[in-house]
Order: C-alpha cells, then sequence, then structure tokens
C-alpha cells in the first residue's frame, strides 16, 4: 500500500501517471487529502468508481495512531502519535491572536509559543486602543524520533537518535491536526472566514529537521502547494541547530522562513551547549545564514536563544549577540529554559531575562521573549520527550505485563 499522505506533487503526479490516470487526477486527489482532509478514496466522489476502487486496493491514507489527546487551559493542544517500536512524538497546537505591527506579527510565527512584547511597550505610548489583532492557529511539528544532535539542554537530545520521520508521518501530523480541529467544530476567526485550522507552521517538535532532509523537503513541499495545504513560505518556519551544508540546501530546494538556534555567542560556550558547533563553528554558520538570505522569504533570520541561568545570560553574552546582530540581519527570540527531570541547568530568573532584553533593544536589536504556552499539558519546547518517553517505557511494560504468556 502507497502511503498518498507521503507523495510530494511531483510523486503524486507519477503516481496517478503510472495508474494510467491524467496527471490532473494529482491534483483533484491532493484536494481530497489536503483540503477535504478525507481518509478513504471512496469519499472522492469527482473520480470515476474504477478509479476510487483501484485506489482503495492500492494507497493507505492515515496519520500515525495517536496515544493521547491533550488540551490545557490556556487552549494549546498535544498529540502523542505511536510511530512503532516504542517510539513517540507530538505536535503542538497553539491558537492565538497578535497586535498588528507588533513584533510578533511577522505572518510567520517564529516560536512554538507566543512571545512577549511588554518591555517594548513600556517604552512606546503602549498599544493603540483600536489596534486590530491578527488570528493564528500554529502547528509546531516533529521531524524525528529523538534527536542524535545532543544538544546539553534539550529532553530531545537527552534521549539520543531512534529514527527519521517518513513524509507521511510528518504530513500525518499536519492533516490529524486540521482534521480533528475541524471535526471537533473548531471556533476560530479563521476558520470562520473559511482557512484551515492550521495557518502556520514551525518545524520545532522533536528531532532536527535538516538531519532527515530528504523527509522533510517533500513535506514542505506540500505545505506550500496550492493544491495541498497552500501556505505561504513566511507561514512555514524551519528551526536547525545549525547543519551549515543543508542550511544551503534549504535555500536552493524550497527556502521557507529559517529559525537558527543559536544559544551561546561565541564558539567556546556554543561547543558545550549546541555539539554540532563544533563541526560548523559560529563564523560558519553566520556566513550560512548570510547566503541563506537573499533567498528567505524574510530580510530576517531568527536566533533562538534559551536563557540558562549562569550559562549564557550575562551581559557579555549579550554584547556579543548584539555584535552578531549587527553581523546577520536577525531578530532574537529568547526562550526561558524549559526544565525537565535530571537536567543540569536552571532558567535564568525572569528580571535577568527581562535586563538581557533591554541591553539587546536598547543596542537596537529586535527581541522577545518566549511565553511558554501548554504548560500544564509539558507541551513548552524542549519537553516533548523526556516524560513520553518515560510514558511509553511504562506503557509497554503495561501491555507486555498484561499479554497472555504463550
Ligand atoms: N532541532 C531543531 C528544532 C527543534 S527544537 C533545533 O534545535 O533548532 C526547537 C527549539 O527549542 C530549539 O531552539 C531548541 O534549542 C529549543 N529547546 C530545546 N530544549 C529546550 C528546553 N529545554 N527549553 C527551552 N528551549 C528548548
Ligand atoms: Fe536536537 Fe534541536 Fe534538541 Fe538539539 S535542540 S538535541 S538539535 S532537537
Amino acid at each position: 500500500m502507497t502511503p498518498l499522505l507521503g507523495l510530494d506533487p511531483a510523486g503524486l503526479d507519477r503516481f496517478f501517471v503510472d495508474l494510467g490516470e491524467k496527471p490532473f487526477r494529482a491534483r483533484q486527489v491532493s484536494r481530497w487529502l489536503h483540503q477535504r482532509f478525507a481518509d478513504d478514496p471512496a469519499a472522492m466522489t469527482d473520480l470515476a468508481r474504477a478509479t476510487r476502487e483501484r485506489l482503495s486496493g492500492a494507497v493507505s491514507i492515515a496519520a500515525p495512531p495517536v496515544i493521547r489527546d491533550t488540551t490545557a487551559a490556556d487552549g494549546t493542544r498535544k498529540w502523542l502519535f505511536d510511530v512503532g517500536a516504542g517510539n513517540a512524538v507530538e505536535s503542538v497546537y497553539i491558537p492565538e491572536g497578535v497586535r498588528v505591527g507588533s513584533p510578533e506579527d511577522d505572518e510567520a510565527f517564529e516560536s512554538a509559543a507566543a512571545s512577549d512584547t511588554s518591555a517594548r511597550r513600556s517604552r512606546s505610548a503602549g498599544p493603540s486602543p483600536n489596534a486590530s489583532v491578527r488570528y493564528r492557529g500554529t502547528l509546531c511539528i516533529s521531524s524525528q524520533a529523538g534527536c542524535a544532535l545532543d544538544c546539553a539542554f534539550c529532553s530531545t537530545g537527552r534521549q539520543g537518535f531512534n529514527r527519521n520521520l517518513t513524509t507521511a508521518e510528518i504530513v500525518g501530523q499536519l492533516w490529524h491536526a486540521n482534521r480533528t480541529l475541524l471535526a471537533d467544530g473548531i471556533q476560530a476567526p479563521w476558520v470562520e472566514q473559511g482557512r484551515a485550522p492550521i495557518t502556520n507552521v514551525v518545524m520545532m517538535g522533536m528531532g532536527e529537521p535538516l538531519a532527515n532532509y530528504d523527509n522533510v523537503v517533500p513535506a514542505l513541499r506540500l505545505f506550500l502547494d496550492d493544491n495541498a495545504y497552500g501556505l505561504s513560505r513566511r507561514r512555514v518556519t524551519l528551526s536547525t541547530s545549525g547543519l551549515v551544508p543543508m542550511i544551503d540546501r534549504l535555500a536552493a530546494d524550497v527556502p521557507v522562513a529559517l529559525a537558527v538556534s543559536l544559544h551561546a555567542a561565541d564558539d567556546a560556550l556554543r561547543d558545550r551547549l549546541v555539539p554540532i558547533n563544533r563541526r560548523h563553528p559560529l563564523k560558519e554558520l553566520l556566513a550560512a545564514c548570510l547566503r541563506y538570505l537573499p533567498h528567505a522569504p524574510r530580510d530576517f533570520v531568527t536566533f533562538e536563544y534559551v536563557m540558562l541561568d549562569g550559562v549564557n545570560d550575562r551581559p557579555e553574552d549579550a554584547r556579543k549577540l548584539v555584535a552578531i546582530a549587527r553581523e546577520v540581519p536577525s531578530k532574537l527570540n529568547l526562550i526561558p529554559f524549559n526544565p525537565f527531570p535530571g537536567a543540569e541547568f536552571r532558567v535564568s530568573p525572569r528580571e535577568r531575562i527581562r535586563a538581557f532584553q533591554q541591553t539587546l533593544m536598547d543596542a537596537g536589536v529586535t527581541t522577545t521573549i518566549r511565553k511558554t504556552r501548554g504548560d500544564d499539558i509539558d507541551a513548552a519546547c524542549g519537553q516533548l520527550a523526556g516524560q513520553v518517553q518515560d510514558r511509553i517505557k511504562r506503557r509497554l511494560a503495561t501491555r507486555i505485563a498484561a499479554a497472555p504468556a504463550q
């Protein structure tokens, strides 16, 4: 059975030509799959009955099975998917409204959470009373079960690498979120305007997307394709820890908005926090960002910077960051560290994060602080794996215990 959600537009064309069908059938079926979220060829009523029957015997249309589906008090919703062999990955849906013209209003949600603008607000006249709000529904998607890159502060990294997700498993997360939210009767302003529940995608879940390039690129093509999800390139953001050669390939193949996990402003510290830096040091990484920019949908790169108490939150770190931001047109997104069991770091105190932001803003660097969403369901960045893995192990143990003796 061919998993249809895993075929990018060119792949779907070839699939239908091989079936002896006209290529326009591929576009028709793509709309059924990715816009109406059909899971059964029998429902594709504008196809000839014979075609539908042939499809039914030849394809599968499914997201990975859902193990758990949790909604937080703030509306954030998290799905835990079973990807086999005791592995699970997560997707997080974040509904939000942003003020038009605020630093967050760039039409491409850069983070797995909303950002806080109060520091900027205190320096200006405050929000205009009639400022309108732009609403969006963001899905944070996983690209791998586990991750081999072993960043010191990341629970996915701690888990080690299990395997790459297939294109169908990556696209399946978006397909499932849209389909489920619609089936549940989602009430959101953008859905009332006829758009799909998910308006923005961020590749910021589990795994390093550029380490699973061959499966991630077809997924990105589907996110952008007009006969599939039809998202603009600025509404699709890929976050990488800095696989330099792959950043260049992405620029050539499918240049979506780019977020780079910086986390340190010099090589000595970054070598420790983000070990891939030993292979591709800062100078190389920043040069790759500059090469990417002419292809990017926006005129800046987003730098993510996790705030670790006493580690990377000193005034000198802020000053070095200013120098980096002068070199590479960028926006900085400070992420308060999200703790997980066994983590060796603490989050920087709130006041220090604010002061750090202020130093950067005073130097003219647009800097936002990521607001943690879905706290009560462990949906925050870097928390998506540790507890999951434990639960899966426990689940499997229960299953084994419950299995009848052979
Ligand atoms: N592998 C990619 C994308 C997934 S991680 C990358 O590293 O960019 C998405 C973001 O969450 C990255 O910036 C990552 O560094 C950050 N992150 C990881 N663990 C975290 C934690 N415990 N607290 C806060 N942010 C974390
Ligand atoms: Fe992998 Fe990103 Fe976690 Fe680093 S931060 S271990 S690259 S998922």
